[in-house]
């Protein structure tokens, strides 16, 4: 069997992390964490799109770690609200709120907006950096939706429960916390963004050792 690749991977996101490693590692990539660090890893996410954000996580990670690295930067971006909370999916409401207090805001902005208003999509961009920081590839997806009423199912995380992806050609009113993780990884921006990306990732890290 041929040896696992190390590959550092920029999120502190536990959850996001599941997803990452479920599909990088059938692929030979052995994950490595900011954990593993032994320094602290806290880019702060303060650029207008998800592209930005997913590079300077990329960047800070590739030369604290002096390898190349991969970031994702992703959210929900709702019509009926001009394309929030998008960036600010992970801290939309405020520090005290959890992924359930978070989709709760979300549906208290959106009561007044009825069925095929309720149109969002998911956006995922991930980079990778080399050892020097510098942006070897970046790659971005979207997975197009609509908005539940109310939360269905426990599984995934974040806006799971209230997201129905369009392309799911099964029950059209099942979230993604209700779909199997392989149904997930085949729909979602993330998934999609990760199998562009994957088509790179040997040339561009061969070139970067
Ligand atoms: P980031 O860590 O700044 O990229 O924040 C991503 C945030 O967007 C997460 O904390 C979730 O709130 C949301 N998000 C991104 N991808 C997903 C997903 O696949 N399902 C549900 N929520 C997601």
């Amino acid at each position: 069997m041929a040896a696992m690749r190390g590959l550092w991977v920029g999120t502190n996101n536990k959850k996001k992390l599941v997803e990452l490693r479920r599909l990088l590692e059938p692929l030979g990539f052995d994950v490595r964490t900011p954990e593993q660090l032994g320094q602290p890893f806290e880019p702060v996410e303060d650029q207008p799109d998800f592209r930005g954000n997913a590079r300077k996580k990329a960047s800070l990670l590739a030369t604290l770690a002096k390898a190349p690295a991969l970031a994702d930067d992703s959210g929900l971006c709702v019509d009926a609200l001009g394309g929030r909370p998008g960036v600010l999916s992970a801290r939309y409401g405020g520090p005290d709120l959890d992924d359930r207090g978070r989709v709760e805001r979300l549906l208290s902005q959106l009561t007044n907006v009825r069925g095929p208003q309720r149109t969002a999509k998911f956006t995922c961009s991930l980079c990778l950096c080399g050892a020097d920081g510098r942006v070897l590839v970046t790659v971005e997806e979207s997975c197009q939706g609509t908005l539940l009423t109310e939360p269905s199912g426990d599984g995934g995380f974040g806006y799971d429960p209230i997201f129905v992806p369009i392309e799911f050609d099964g029950d059209p009113t099942k979230s993604f916390a209700l779909l199997d993780a392989q149904t997930k990884d085949r729909l979602s921006h993330r998934g999609k963004a990760l199998r562009k990306l994957i088509t790179k990732l040997p040339a561009a890290l061969g070139d970067s050792d």
